[in-house]
């Protein structure tokens, strides 16, 4: 009896079960939100391990740079002359290496040439046309190679393939070996704002100035890994780069009233500064306010004459993957210390007249602040210097980058310059850790730095002031791109340069599924250990997204791959819906037939041992070689052997069995306990894909709220509908979901429910005898039967 009790409740659950999974599963063949990752990621190998560190036999490339060059202001044009030597650390035979060169993006020639579509405009205007125009020509711009040679002066083979130059070597590198080449250069300076891309020229029409921003100038080494080889993908302009860690020399030979500011430390002040100037940059070694070391005064007489002696600035930079650099005899300097663990960090900025109402109060103390920040959580800024420069727009490089933010003529400005400003200061000098020192390759995933730079960016901002009006990292603030057609969405994980949504998709998006992780799904403790680790890993390596997913669970002992796969690998937005709310209280009056004993009437059937003779048995038994076990060994011959074949007596009479009660009437204890809670199911519906924690706000009836988060996995089992029962000491006036805006549900009017009038359902109350759910053996079996029967 027992046991065909307990079968029928099993065929019950089942059917239940798969009732609703055909019901609300109409897609039943894509993968479980839940899903292990498993082959997406790569597999773990001794490079890389599963654990998402570096492995035992990690290794990267390294490539040191010599360069000389000099900056001709007149006709616009950088001719350089270097000297690299590339250390082959990986365990692969080299024939040949790849060089960026990323200036050819401005050749009409030797560009990648990536397109838009494009409809025949309604206007246009003529600078539109002459673009059109100019762009079937041949131009002037684009690096043009000299000379190329090995250490020994003898010329070596080269192609150049758009803004990729791949160089034969006469005898390939070996593990461990290292091979230099000598590369002679130039190219024309473009003008930055006018034909757009990372490094050029600025004019200032008035008086003639230039501001120069120097940047992806050299050719530069290709990063050679263990995970895709040469990452040779062409540049458009928009996916940065990836590159080899080094130590720099550089030396720069530019206008003798210039003032320039680079990545690195600079060899030779004295040289190049006045008395006035260098006690200036001296005393603000220890100075608690930024001290200018170039004053306005004396930026405003530079620009009034242009200088025709030269002057040479060398700088030093070690374990660096690129070098930038600015030059103009318009700049103010500034400067202050920072100190990180104890570690002086030497802030400063450049920036001209225009720039000085909003740079000289705000730009260095930024720095300060940026620097201080991401250390703490991130890992301890490790270089001796940052630097802010006012260039007109952002972009960064190893201690140095170029940010935006002018102030009106009369020195004024408006709120959004100065939190413009601020942000954008933040941004770029955080590029410092992602990713030039967390160096993820940025062309292949612009998300890896954008994206986790953006989110330590919103970290720093909103320390820097409690009403920063931080654009990206909020949940909230992403629901209108989410909103988006699912044509114009992509998934994170797609290349920088097929991206629809730039900004959404590879900053905005990354940044705020981490901050929804550090906030709502994992908590601020389990995060910001996790999130440093990484760091701390991967500081001066080259990880892949695999490496973050797997450090981030690694470290917290949260299973993520639903999220990595839902927030970064689908295009599924949050939409969680309360469908509808039931509203209960127990009835305690209620008895029940079960609350009693019952007694049935059950009889022994016939045994049947098989149900059905298979064409084995009988095979098997017709086959006279056969010889049984049971035949051989007729001790083997029990009661059941006997009783299966009728040997044995059998009963169909039929016997009294008694099932005990498995649940009684209330004591007086529960009866109280339970007679004023109110109980409501709440019945929730997935439209948007994404599973997403539930955060439920309870309003109760007498004013107070409650807030409640049932975690993700509540929607393994059926990731379209979820129904979940409470209990409430309150009765409930209404609900909200998500009342913080903290999961980017992107359609809020799902998300309430009001108590108008709700009459409760009543349902019964029954208290379980103990031992009774477990079920006992009840009546006898056909063994004990046939004893009683003879007796014993
Ligand atoms: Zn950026």
């Amino acid at each position: 009896m027992k046991n065909v009790l307990s079968f029928l409740l099993v065929v019950v659950t089942c059917t239940g079960a798969v009732a609703q999974n055909l019901q609300n599963n109409p897609v039943s063949n894509h993968a479980n939100k839940f899903e292990q990752l498993g082959t997406i990621l790569p597999t773990a190998n001794e490079y890389r391990t599963a654990s998402g560190a570096p492995g035992p036999k990690y290794w990267q490339q390294r490539a040191d740079y010599n360069i000389t060059c000099a900056l001709d202001e007149k006709n616009l044009r950088l001719t350089g002359s270097e000297t690299v030597t590339y250390f082959n650390n990986s365990p692969d035979v080299l024939t040949y290496l790849w060089f960026q060169l990323d200036e050819n993006e401005h050749s009409s020639k030797k560009n990648a040439n990536y397109q838009n579509s494009q409809n025949l405009p309604r206007a246009a205007t003529v600078q539109q046309l002459q673009a059109m125009d100019d762009a079937k020509k041949e131009n002037a711009f684009g690096v043009n190679i000299t000379k190329l040679t090995d250490a020994a002066g003898k010329p070596m083979k080269y192609i150049i393939n758009k803004t990729m130059m791949r160089v034969e070597l006469a005898a390939p590198i070996k593990p461990g070996q290292k091979v230099i080449l000598n590369i002679d250069w130039n190219y024309n300076i473009p003008d930055r704002l006018a034909q757009g891309g990372r490094g050029g020229y600025e004019l200032f029409p008035e008086e003639g100035n230039h501001l120069f921003t120097i940047a992806q100038w050299y050719p530069r080494l290709c990063v050679y890994s263990d995970f895709q080889g040469w990452q040779n993908q062409q540049f458009t302009g928009r996916g940065e780069f990836a590159l080899t860690f080094g130590n720099f020399k550089v030396s720069m030979t530019v206008p003798a009233d210039h003032i320039v500011g680079a990545t690195g430390e600079c060899q030779n002040y004295a040289a190049n500064l006045t008395p006035a100037q260098l006690g200036r940059w001296t005393k603000a070694q220890t100075a608690k306010e930024p001290i200018e070391i170039v004053t306005l005064a004396e930026a405003k007489l530079a620009e009034k004459t242009k200088a025709t002696a030269k002057k040479t600035w060398t700088y030093v930079a070690n374990n660096v993957r690129d070098f930038a650099w600015t030059s103009s005899r318009k700049y103010v300097w500034d400067a202050m210390p920072a100190y990180v663990e104890g570690k002086k960090v030497m802030c400063m900025s450049f920036y001209a007249k225009e720039a000085y109402g909003l740079y000289r109060p705000y730009s260095t103390k930024a720095v300060a602040h940026t620097i201080k920040t991401y250390s703490d959580f991130t890992i301890p800024y490790p270089y001796p210097v940052a630097q802010s420069v006012e260039a007109a727009n952002g972009m960064e490089y190893p201690m140095i980058c170029f940010n935006y933010g002018r102030t009106e003529k009369d020195g004024s400005y408006s709120e959004q310059s100065k939190y413009g400003m601020l942000g954008v200061i933040i941004h770029e000098v955080g590029h410092n850790f992602f990713p030039m020192i967390i160096n993820s390759d940025e062309r292949q995933w612009s998300w890896m730095d954008e994206g986790l730079n953006t989110f330590v960016e919103y970290l720093t901002e909103e320390l820097y002031d409690n009403k920063f009006p931080s654009r990206r990292g909020p949940a909230w603030t992403i629901t209108d791109y989410m909103k988006l057609d699912k044509a114009q969405l992509e998934p994170i994980m797609t290349n920088s340069d097929n991206i629809i949504g730039f900004g959404p998709n590879a900053y905005s998006k990354p940044a705020t599924g981490l901050n929804i992780l550090r906030e709502t799904i994992m908590g601020r403790e389990l995060f910001d250990y996790a999130f440093k680790e990484y760091a701390r890993r991967w500081a001066f390596k080259h990880p892949t997204p695999a490496d973050l997913f797997r450090t981030m669970e690694d470290a917290s002992a949260e299973d993520l791959d639903w999220f990595w796969r839902g927030w970064f690998y689908s295009t599924d937005v949050t939409d969680i819906s309360l469908d509808s709310v039931k509203y209960a209280k127990a009835d305690l009056t209620a008895t029940s037939p079960r609350s009693r004993d019952t007694t049935i009437m059950q009889s022994v059937t016939r045994p049947q041992v098989n149900a059905f003779e298979d064409i084995s048995k009988i095979r098997n038994r017709e086959d006279r070689k056969i010889k049984f076990l049971t035949d051989s060994d007729t001790a083997l011959r029990d009661f059941y052997w006997r009783y299966d074949r009728g040997i044995e007596p059998y009963d169909t009479a039929k016997f009294a069995v008694v099932i005990p009660a498995s649940i009684e009437p209330l004591d007086e204890a529960s009866r109280q306990q339970f007679a004023d809670k109110h109980f409501y199911e709440l019945n929730f519906s997935n439209k948007g894909g994404l599973v997403m924690p539930i955060i439920i706000e309870w309003t109760y009836k007498d004013g107070t709220k409650e807030t409640e988060k049932i975690p993700a996995q509540v929607w393994r089992l059926n990731e379209n509908k979820v129904t979940k029962f409470f209990m409430k000491d309150r009765e409930v006036a209404s609900i909200k979901l998500d009342p913080m805006k903290e999961t980017a549900d992107i359609n809020e009017s799902n998300n309430t429910w009001g108590n108008t009038g709700a009459v409760a359902s009543r349902f019964q109350l029954f208290k379980q005898k103990q031992g009774a759910a477990r079920g006992q053996s009840v009546g006898s079996n056909p063994m004990q039967k046939a004893k009683e029967k003879k007796g014993f």
